[in-house]
């Protein structure tokens, strides 16, 4: 197979070949604009590389034919000593991994063609910089050095200078800085800094090919859940030059504001600097506007690509740019990272100008975005003590203690603590440290940096370019205007705002909230909260799903109705027994005879009637699926422990601990080995008389009373973990029993749907027959996880999960998102079979994972009714219900 590219070769579309840098940096070749030429070695040769431990046998010869082929084009050769061509070596994978990898620049120069390069351009500084540049990146990418080691170098010859300006080393500092460079090459790696031009580009191409497995990337692939066997390919670009002088530069930009999705250019330029230089945050960019005044043409040209490049992607793309003497050169473009918010509003903006329609528009955004818009705020009217405003790079209000290095903010999170990672800037190998922290605030850089692009990647808080802030890690303290502050200081960050403040600042619901809890009105004026609006108003209307709640309290239940719930799908009972009622429950189980159990239960019913009359007066007119009683009886007990440590305690004392020792007594007769497989579920109603009737007769009259009011309640009775038909049917003639006696004495006739819970792989293979006794089944995901790979999700969870994660034997847990293959097949099985029995079945989901964006898809695949989820994420399920359809 063909292993390389000319730019002129691909489309935008060979991504997992090219991958997004090489793919569009041949679309915009073929749109005609100007990009530096090269060709691309793709991604299939990265696998071999990677499987074998070298690359392919053929991949050299491909590669000397289209070196051979741009040395023509551009009349000159790599490594010519009179005027060398000098090229960069990229990565760029199918998904974009911001910084991740690695890129070699000025590959081509040695010792002879640095000359031809300064006597070219007329400008030996320039050429000595570029070959500095070229062996400290090869150096550290290629040789695996420490960065410090050159890094340290530059910082002693800027000393000798006294400046702390990188353009202050003229030619022949930056001539020696190249012979310390070298000599640290051959003292680090025992050789010397290869000058064949053709080994400095295949060494280049497999350190790149490599930095796929460099720790940074495999944890930034699992924290965005990218698969682990993509590979990278490599574009071969020739070189343009920022750093020819004032008149060159280079730059980012953005169509639109990235973080608030405004229309707009948006970007930041930095004159006489190469391309890392900007997103490094080494030196302060000035904003893409100033270009207009510094070079207009430039500045005209890279507006009229912009344009271009918008309607032709119809999304908001970011784009690398270079100007070498006032010629515009295009690096880099993609469609862009956005947040949240701007994702939201850049969505209907690009359907009101007429680029999409509104299902692509909702296709773009989010159930994750969404969620990330409902988080807090802070509160505007608490008093706050200002210290700096910088740039809001990523949204949100974050407050935690100071720490300076990624080391503590991961030692930190560890004890549970949080924290706001601060920094000058921050590189690739703060990953870890960004993802423990709340928040990321640098004093350098902006919104392009890399604090910046991979914070918003993130969906983390993060304020940069705060120059006000003296930051000092190595003595660990931050000066501000006279404040000094360090480790373990409370601070909070608003990366909407940019605003830095001292102390824990309280935090308010967010507008997004209060849309949806009805208190702000979509045309209020806020146009995120009117994006959203339309959007979730496009999503209701083609959405097929349900989308109920599980909810157990009349609070809950009104909540999540102002978010748009249909019902309940689930609402747990047992949370009914706790608190003072647990005396009660404690009778029921100590009980010795009939009559002391009935006695139990009457204290219990009044009280459960109310819980319900609130619960369904609060869904009136809507289903209510109330799960009757699920956990061992003994959850409601003392632990053993604590039960034999006060007995031992009395005796001690010389005290008749009567009333422990039963319920010691009982709690060593309750106890099983595997709780979660023991006396529970159906088997408790069936075990135990008077339990399930009671609460029937609770719900039915709570039902009876409020339609005497002329109200519309709508209960489901639903009986969990029911794994034969004989259990359901049982049940089943219990709970008819109760309701009809309650009719009856009631005088108010209705029907009450009665159903299970599919939550054992024996049910779901046997749904034909289950669904013989049940109105309805709701698959109980959390329960049904854990039966169908035997993992008790209490125990797996915090022990061994981290590392089957880490094995990949699942890309995310289990009970996060649906195993389709497994559980999810269980679901299926269940739907076809329960259906055929009754094609008029109801079919919800009740776990965790209703909602969960990945899951909801695949209940929309399945065809369910409906799913529940927590009254939070109902808007999210909405929405995703909705893009399920597209
Ligand atoms: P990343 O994926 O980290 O952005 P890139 O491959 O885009 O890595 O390159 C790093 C920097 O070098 C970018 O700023 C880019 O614009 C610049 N760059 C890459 N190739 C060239 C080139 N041929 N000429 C000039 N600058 C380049
Ligand atoms: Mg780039
Ligand atoms: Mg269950």
């Amino acid at each position: 197979p063909k292993l390389v590219y000319d730019f002129a070769e691909g489309n935008k579309d060979m991504l997992e070949l090219l991958g997004g840098k090489g793919a569009n940096l041949a679309e915009m070749t073929n749109l005609g604009l100007p990009v530096p030429p090269g060709f691309t070695i793709s991604a299939e040769a990265c696998k071999v590389y990677l499987a074998t431990g070298s690359v392919p046998a053929e991949l050299a010869d491909e590669i000397d034919h289209h070196v051979d082929a741009l040395q023509q084009k551009m009349g000159k050769k790599l490594g010519q000593a009179d005027d060398p061509l000098l090229v960069s070596v990229r990565s760029g994978a199918a998904v974009s991994m911001p910084g991740m990898m690695e890129t070699v620049l000025n590959v081509g120069l040695n010792d002879d063609s640095v000359n031809g390069l300064a006597h070219q351009s007329g400008n030996p500084r320039f050429a000595w910089d570029a070959y500095r540049r070229l062996i400290q990146m090869f150096g550290k990418t290629v040789l695996g050095m420490e960065g410090d080691v050159f890094e340290d170098a530059i910082e002693a010859a800027k000393q000798a200078k006294g400046t702390t300006n990188d353009l202050d080393l003229d030619a022949d500092d930056l001539e020696a800085l190249v012979d310390t460079f070298k000599a640290a090459v051959r003292e680090h790696t025992g050789r010397d800094f290869p000058q064949d031009p053709r080994e400095q580009l295949d060494l280049a191409t497999e350190a790149v090919f490599g930095s796929w497995n460099s720790e940074r990337a495999i944890l930034y692939r699992r924290q965005e859940r990218i698969a682990a066997d993509l590979g990278t390919a490599v574009s071969v670009c020739s070189m343009v030059f920022g750093n020819l002088g004032m008149d060159s530069g280079t730059g980012v930009a953005f169509t639109r504001d990235p973080s608030s999705g405004q229309p707009g250019v948006y970007g930041d330029y930095l004159q006489n600097a190469q391309g890392e230089d900007v997103v490094a945050g080494i030196r302060n960019t000035v904003p893409l506007a100033d270009l207009e005044q510094i070079d207009k043409t430039s500045y005209d040209a890279l507006m009229e690509i912009m344009a271009t490049l918008e309607g032709h992607y119809k999304d908001l793309c970011d784009i690398e740019f270079t100007v070498e003497r006032g010629k515009l050169w295009m690096l880099q473009t993609r469609v862009g990272k956005r947040t949240a918010a701007a994702a939201f509003r850049i969505a209907t903006s690009l359907v009101d100008e007429g680029m999409i329609d509104t299902d692509e528009a909702l296709k773009r955004v989010k159930g994750a975005q969404l969620a990330q818009l409902m988080f807090p705020r802070f509160d505007s009217d608490a008093s706050k003590e200002l210290i700096t405003k910088a740039i809001g790079a990523s949204p949100g209000a974050a407050s935690g203690k100071v720490v300076f290095t990624s080391a503590a903010a991961v030692e930190a999170a560890d004890r549970g603590e949080k924290v706001i990672l601060v920094r000058r800037e921050t590189n690739p190998d703060d990953l870890h440290g960004m993802i423990a922290a709340q928040g990321i605030l640098t004093s350098r850089g902006g919104k392009t940096s890399h604090a910046a692009v991979v914070a918003r990647g993130m969906g983390k808080t993060c304020v940069c370019g705060a120059e006000e802030l003296d930051v000092n890690v190595a003595a660990e303290k931050v000066t501000v205007n006279g404040t000094t502050f360090g480790p373990g200081e409370m601070i909070s960050i608003d990366g909407t705002t940019g605003e830095v403040f001292l102390g824990e600042v309280p935090v308010v619901p967010s507008p997004v909230v209060q849309y949806f809890e009805g208190s702000l009105a979509p045309d209020a004026g806020d146009e995120l909260v009117a994006s959203v609006h339309r959007l979730m108003t496009h999503a209701d209307e083609i959405r097929r799903l349900g989308v109920r709640t599980n909810a157990d309290t009349a609070d809950d239940a009104a909540r999540a109705r102002r978010f748009g719930a249909q019902g309940i799908g689930l609402c747990r009972t047992e949370h009914m027994f706790l608190g003072e009622r647990r005396e009660s429950v404690e009778r029921l189980i100590l009980s010795e005879n009939d009559a002391e159990r009935d006695a139990a239960l009457a204290e219990l019913e009044p009280l459960q009637r109310g819980d319900f009359l609130e619960l369904l007066e609060a869904m009136d007119g809507l289903p209510v699926t109330i799960r009757l009683i699920d956990p061992p009886l003994h959850e409601f007990l003392p632990s053993m422990e604590d039960l034999a440590v006060k007995v031992a305690l009395a005796k001690e004392r010389g005290e008749e601990p009567g009333h422990e020792v039963k319920l010691l007594a009982a709690v060593q007769r309750l106890h099983e080995q595997n709780p979660m497989l023991g006396l529970r579920g159906v088997r408790l109603g069936l075990m135990i008389p008077g339990l399930f009737a009671m609460q029937v007769r609770a719900i039915a009259s709570a039902a009876a009373e409020l339609r005497k009011a002329g109200k519309d309640p709508r209960p489901e009775i639903m009986i969990p973990l029911v794994g034969a038909i004989q259990e359901l049917q049982l049940a089943r003639d219990e709970v008819e029993g109760v309701l009809n006696e309650v009719a009856e004495a009631s005088g108010v006739e209705w029907s009450t749907p009665i159903g299970t819970m599919i939550e054992l792989p024996r049910a779901a293979v046997i749904a034909d027959q289950i669904a013989e006794a049940a109105d309805f089944f709701s698959f109980g995901t959390n329960d049904l996880t854990q039966t169908t790979w035997g993992f008790s999700r209490d125990d797996v969870e915090g022990s061994f999960f981290s590392r089957y994660l880490e094995k990949g034997i699942f890309a995310v847990s289990p009970f996060e998102s649906i195993d389709r293959e497994g559980v999810g097949s269980l679901i299926r099985t269940g739907v076809e079979r329960g259906r055929a029995t009754r094609p008029d079945l109801k079919l919800g989901i009740c776990g965790e994972h209703g909602g969960d964006p990945d899951s909801i898809h695949f209940f929309h695949e399945v065809g369910l009714d409906y799913v529940s989820c927590s009254p939070f994420r109902i808007p999210v399920a909405r929405l995703e219900a909705g893009r399920a359809t597209l």
